[in-house]
């Protein structure tokens, strides 16, 4: 099989920036620290970028994308290329840098730009303000400069850019906008400042610009795909151009956007085809057309470190290349989102090894599909032999586990009581006051007890000595709450370093890497854990802390679990199956866990699902389905407590207004939520019937809030919420503060809820 009516090249759409051991990370922050020098910043940077160029080419890639590293953040890159800097962040005769790292990060008088999820994935990126006197022209050349370190490397570049009509579509309108101003009013502006930037490119010597214009997979109005159709018009008439390339992933567009994408005057459209197993996608461009156009066809999932099934992907590849006169092959998103190596991962067992790809891996899969696509399966007959060995081999399947859910009634997801005598018994239980003050479950990480941390993982700190600094933490924690009056305790966390990772590394199917970085913001990165096999739960995983904290007190404490679909949103997850199957198997490993909480003498056990509003698909037709499974694993794990028992939940970020009916059907006595504070959040508060904990005040700014302030707060939940469901709690955990900001604002907190209790 041989493909000689298309012509087949191989790249993909970036690379990983942070470098192979977070060199990015380490740099930068050492610049903010002051111990390195904008020289050694800049050398640092630049080495990075060109070992990534030499690394992608001689891998075998046909072009290599430039211009895909930033600082911190490339839609900040992009906001500051043309110039869109809020008036707060400008300083007169400032360097750009620090200009830029202010935007990022803050000043005391000047807060950061707003840090926002990036489309559905863990990445974050920040949201550039634009008004309509936000000065908008071209301001930059770096995507020129890194264009030219390919081209005297001698290597194939092609620069990338962050789409005009995405980029405002990201955008905020400026805090002093008029009402019913959309950044996308702007679009002239922006469009001007790109064709220049497309002369320049084309003036040093670059063939194809993409253009990343991941919106397209999203929910968008007819005026927004004209937005699309206007702007492509307009950047094809410039006089000097490169050829155009658009590029879409993270899905499938819709067919109205597919439809407005294959009729944009451009030269290459770029989709992702490497998700959704079991849906025609080539269909769907078949039935479009391509007129002409040159296809990207992204075949291997950025998303995931799975190993590619290549000779499906080839299958696809073979179908694709008979629509268009010309393939490339890629992967189907940014890499940005996978860890760099798994050479590195020496620790890993070997049968999962062999199922995995990390970026490195996947750019040789990228490079075999475009052989194998060109010259035909002899050509790569290792690789494929290598695939089918892994996508023919089912995994391991847990017998006991699989009968038990099979064996699952709709019984099982169902309390034993329904809400409203839970809540007398719970009252009858735990005595508590109006107005219940509790936290979100961790506690300040003192340095010693990260030191205890690391002091116990090179072996320095026995387990017993480790375990002794674990109990005294605990022993400080509950004494301070006692000592502060509040009414529902916590443990305080002292033994995890991160929610998911800490159950991750005590559950089996789960496994965690030692270098598996990714970027989620900025110089930040995280190390989500991988879920390759059924999930069972060898042994208790939280009781030992609890019940320890439970016995150092009367009043109630709270066990402390992270929920299900947390647990997933936040790791990568085997796609042998549904994600709503293996869900369900974290949620009976919990509904275990729970179950020992109580029997060890826990009242109230609170499941956190952040990850759950969070993990909101895209386009709204794709909701339904992912509320349906993701409620239902939370009641599996939940449902199994007595009615006695009080069950809370936490989430955060809430755009609670969209979801507040799956919310309502998680069947919670308690649930405490981030910021309530605008407008319509409150509202979507009222509509919830158990009782409600909106934080009173943010855990992440070190600023003490007066007791007026959070009096004020309560009073507000109070026009929403009935008094008897009203909760007294911060906005979220404690981890990331200090005790000098925690006691204090606590301290505070509890005072509120007494003033506003008198009142009621
Ligand atoms: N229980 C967790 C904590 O307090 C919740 C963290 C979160 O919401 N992200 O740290
Ligand atoms: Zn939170």
């Amino acid at each position: 099989m041989t493909t000689d009516r298309a012509t087949v090249s191989a790249t993909t759409l970036d690379y990983p920036r942070i470098g192979p051991n977070r060199e990015l990370k380490r740099v930068i922050e050492g610049f903010w620290a002051g111990r390195v020098s904008a020289t050694d910043l800049d050398e640092t940077t630049t080495r990075l970028r060109l070992d990534t160029l030499t690394e992608l080419h001689q891998a075998g890639l046909d072009e290599v994308p430039t211009g895909t590293q930033s600082r911190y953040d490339h839609v900040l890159d992009t906001a500051v290329l043309l110039g869109a800097v809020p008036p707060r962040h400008v300083r007169a005769g400032e360097d750009p840098l620090d200009t830029y790292f202010a935007m990022a990060r803050g000043r005391p008088e000047a807060p950061a730009l707003e840090m926002t999820k990036w489309f559905g994935t863990n990445y974050h990126y920040l949201v550039p303000e634009i008004g309509p006197d936000t000065p908008i022209a071209l301001r930059g050349d770096q995507p020129v400069r890194q264009y030219r370190e390919a081209v005297e490397l001698g290597i194939p570049g092609r620069p990338v850019l962050l789409g005009p009509v995405t980029f405002l579509l990201l955008s905020a309108a400026a805090a002093d906008a008029p009402a019913g101003f959309d950044p996308l009013d702007r679009l002239d502006d922006v469009l001007a400042a790109y064709r220049e930037l497309l002369g320049q490119l084309k003036a040093a010597g670059a063939g194809t610009v993409q253009l990343d214009e991941p919106s397209l997979v999203t929910d968008l109005s007819q005026a927004q795909l004209d937005a699309f159709t206007r702007a492509y018009a307009y950047l094809a008439e410039s006089p000097a151009r490169p050829e155009l390339w658009v590029q879409t992933y993270y899905g499938f567009p819709a067919p109205a956007a597919l439809g407005t994408l294959a009729g944009l005057p451009v030269h290459t459209v770029g989709l992702d085809f490497s998700g959704a197993a079991g849906e025609d996608l080539p269909a769907a461009v078949g039935e479009v057309g391509l007129r002409g156009k040159r296809l990207a066809a992204g075949l291997v999932d950025g998303r995931n470190v799975w190993r590619t099934d290549l000779r499906r992907a080839l299958a696809t590849a073979t179908v694709l290349a008979g629509m268009a006169a010309e393939v490339v092959v890629t992967a189907g998103s940014p890499l940005l989102h996978v860890p760099v190596d798994l050479a590195v991962e020496d620790e890993l067992p070997a049968e999962l090894v062999r199922r995995l790809a990390f970026a490195k891996q996947k750019v040789a899969e990228v490079v075999a599909i475009a052989r194998g696509l060109r010259e035909g399966t002899p050509a790569i007959a290792e690789q494929l032999a290598a695939s089918d060995l892994v996508h023919r081999t089912p995994v391991r399947q847990d017998t006991v586990l699989r009968a038990r859910i099979a064996g699952l009634s709709e019984q099982d997801e169902l309390r034993p009581a329904p809400a409203e005598e839970r809540f007398v018994l719970q009252q009858k239980e735990l005595g508590l006051p109006r107005l219940p003050t509790t936290t979100i479950g961790s506690f300040p990480q003192t340095g010693e007890l990260r030191r205890a941390r690391a002091g116990h993982r090179t072996g320095e700190l026995s387990a017993a000595d480790y375990h002794a600094v674990l109990r005294a933490e605990v022993d400080k924690v509950v004494a301070l709450q006692e000592e502060l009056d509040l009414d529902v305790l916590v443990h305080g966390e002292p033994e995890r370093t991160d929610m998911v990772e800490y159950f991750a590394e005590k559950l089996a199917g789960f496994a965690v890497t030692k270098l598996g970085w990714v970027q989620s913001y900025g110089t930040r990165c995280a190390r989500p854990p991988i879920v390759h096999g059924d999930v069972t739960r060898p042994e208790p995983m939280t009781v030992e802390y609890s019940a320890y904290a439970q016995s150092r007190t009367t009043r109630p404490v709270k066990g402390m679990l992270t929920g299900p679909v947390t647990l997933l949103q936040w790791a990568f997850v085997r796609i042998d199956q549904p994600r709503a199957d293996t869900a369900n198997q974290v949620a009976l490993a919990l509904r275990d866990e729970v179950a020992d909480l109580e029997a060890a003498g826990l009242r109230v056990i609170q499941v956190d699902e952040p990850g759950l509003l969070e993990g909101v698909p895209l386009r709204a037709e794709h909701r339904a389905d992912y509320l349906k499974w993701s409620v239902r694993s939370f009641r599996l794990a939940t449902a199994g407590a007595k009615a006695a028992t009080q069950v809370h939940t936490h989430v955060c970020y809430a755009e609670l207004a969209t979801v507040v009916e799956a919310v309502r059907e998680l069947d919670v006595d308690v649930i405490s939520i981030e910021s309530a504070r605008s407008g319509g959040a409150a509202e979507a508060v009222g509509a919830l019937t158990s009782g409600v904990g909106p934080g009173v005040f943010d855990v992440h700014s070190p600023v003490v809030p007066e007791v007026a302030e959070q009096a004020a707060q309560l009073r507000r939940a109070l026009r929403w919420l009935p008094a008897e469901r009203v909760w007294v709690n911060p906005d979220c955990g404690l981890k990331t503060r200090g005790y000098a900001e925690v006691e204090p604002a606590l301290r505070v907190m509890v005072e509120a809820a007494r003033t506003v209790r008198a009142e009621i």
